[in-house]
């Protein structure tokens, strides 16, 4: 596809865009297509249909299990869909299509999930001390939710915020990254097919400080939920003191992966790979600084070194790819500066920091630094790229405190064959995700969100459906007999 034209889907209508931007094939650095640049004005369509979709017609009045059908529906298509989709994602934005195929498919789950809970959400009847009234509480839809996508993985990121905001009742306006949004503006046509009434899901892209400042800034917005990175959080924080959106925030992180001597080495070292250099590091879960235990240190780098050297770099739509180029050349542009900074400050290169030999992409090498100083830039700055960073460690108590030295907290990797160790690690480390001997793994069924600066609230689980909802208390007096003391509280 040469070229290609994408619309914002507005209001059940996918709109004729009047301004346009280009979007680059990561893997070659050309254009491929022109992504509708959304303007306050369409923002301002899209929210106030959504405002009308809440308060008025089919959606309104639409039964929870008729809600739950229509995100089954969904689901069942973005997996019918899921070849096509993962082929956008991986034309936008670069990642593999070994794994966008299966990450898309797996999509389709988390709206059946929420589907599944959209009718079983109940309120509660409260046995009240007060013998005379009858309390009830009622989750109602918070509202319209403003959901803010970064570039990386934006069909999963959307559904893990669609799929409890519809099965809560609410309306969404989405807006996808100006990067990458080929699949989010493709899978609007789902939306259609699956028959969610105009107005319910609106799904648009444009930059950031138009597009996006308005929407999560507009007065009829009562609930944002954010993912993409902590400066834009803050921007993010400060538009919503304007309409005071309940906000969630999903961010960045710098997680550990400890590895102990008694760890079975090879399993670890593929973890470590697989946090590291799957989706080309660009994963907000990347597993980037490696502790290990000083005695299997030289051991373990060395086998690690053999696996990163023997990655399949290449073409992003080959399923023999095992690492494609970063997204954009700004990107990669960055993580060159900050692997400089760190070799000029002492870290020592074991692999990689080079621009491999293969087209015009913007291909980075697997990168592994033996920093030794935890104050490296490398150590501290979130990269999103695949560079690691390695300390070593001879103490399970120098371990903890390395793990937690970093004002990020989004997840971890513990790896021991102690059971003992690896429960005293998963209760102390700092983080909302902890994975004991495995790395990468998730579920729909499963709570996900950072602590310090990788976050605030949780996305994922039974409990995602509350955050979209507000409680109402019904209080009802079932005696007849007059109201008492009118000046005493009761
Ligand atoms: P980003 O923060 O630059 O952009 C995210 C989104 O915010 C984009 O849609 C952008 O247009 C929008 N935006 C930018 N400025 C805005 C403003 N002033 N008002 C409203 N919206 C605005 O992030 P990115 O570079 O696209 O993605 C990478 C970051 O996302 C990394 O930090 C990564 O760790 C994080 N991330 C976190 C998770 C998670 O679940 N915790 C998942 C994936 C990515």
């Amino acid at each position: 596809m040469t070229d290609a034209l994408f619309r914002n889907f507005i209001d059940g209508r996918f709109d004729e865009p009047s301004v346009t931007f280009d979007s680059i094939d990561p893997s070659t650095g050309a254009l491929w297509a022109r992504m509708p640049a959304a303007s306050e004005a369409d923002v301002d369509r899209a929210v106030e249909a959504a405002h009308r979709a809440l308060r008025s017609g089919p959606w309104a009045a639409m039964t929870a299990t008729a809600r739950s059908k229509l995100l089954v529906k969904l689901g069942d298509l973005v997996g019918a869909n899921a070849g096509r989709l993962a082929e956008l994602e991986t034309r936008d934005t670069g990642k593999i299509i070994r794994e966008t195929r299966a990450q898309i498919a797996y999509v389709g789950d988390y709206y059946r999930y929420y589907g599944g809970l959209a009718d079983k959400h109940e309120g509660a009847h409260v046995p009240i001390d007060k013998a005379d009234l009858d309390v009830t509480i009622r989750h109602e839809p918070i509202g319209v939710v403003a959901a803010v996508v970064p570039w990386n993985s934006q069909l999963f990121l959307s559904a893990v915020k669609l799929g409890p905001a519809l099965a809560a009742g609410c309306t969404v306006v989405v807006k996808a990254s100006e990067d990458g949004p080929a699949p989010l503006l493709a899978f609007a046509e789902l939306v259609q097919q699956a028959g969610f009434p105009e107005g319910t899901v609106n799904i648009l892209t444009g930059f950031g400080q138009d597009c996006g400042r308005r929407l999560t800034s507009h007065p009829l917005v009562s609930r944002v939920a954010f993912t993409g990175g902590p400066s834009t959080a803050r921007a993010i924080v400060r538009n919503t003191a304007e309409n005071l959106a309940y906000t969630t925030l999903e961010l960045g992180g710098k997680s550990p992966v400890v590895v102990f001597a008694d760890a079975d080495l090879d399993s670890a070292a593929n973890a470590v790979v697989a946090g590291i250099f799957a989706a080309t590091g660009q994963s907000c879960v990347a597993g980037s600084r490696l502790l290990v235990e000083g005695s299997v240190k030289d051991e373990f780098l060395a086998r690690l070194k053999r696996k990163a050297e023997a990655i399949r770099i290449g073409d992003p739509q080959d399923p023999a790819t095992e690492m494609g180029p970063l997204a954009t050349q700004r990107q990669r542009d960055w993580i060159e500066k900050i692997v400089a900074e760190s070799l000029a400050k002492g870290g020592k290169m074991i692999t990689g920091g080079t621009r491999p030999a293969i087209g015009t992409g913007f291909y980075y090498a697997p990168t592994i630094i033996d920093a030794g100083d935890n104050d490296l830039p490398c150590v501290r700055e979130e990269l999103f790229g695949p560079v690691l960073s390695v300390l070593a460690f001879d103490t399970e108590a120098q371990a903890l405190a390395l793990a937690n030295d970093t004002p990020f907290g989004l997840a971890s990797g513990v790896f021991t064959s102690s059971l003992g160790k690896a429960h005293r690690m998963a209760r102390d480390i700092h983080a909302g995700v902890v994975w004991v001997n495995t790395y990468r793994a998730v579920s729909p069924l499963v709570p996900f969100g950072g602590y310090g600066h990788s976050g605030l609230g949780r996305e994922g689980g039974l409990d995602a459906i509350r955050d979209y909802t507000r409680s109402k208390s019904v209080w009802i007096k079932t005696s007849d007999e007059p109201i008492p003391d009118p000046f005493v509280m009761r």
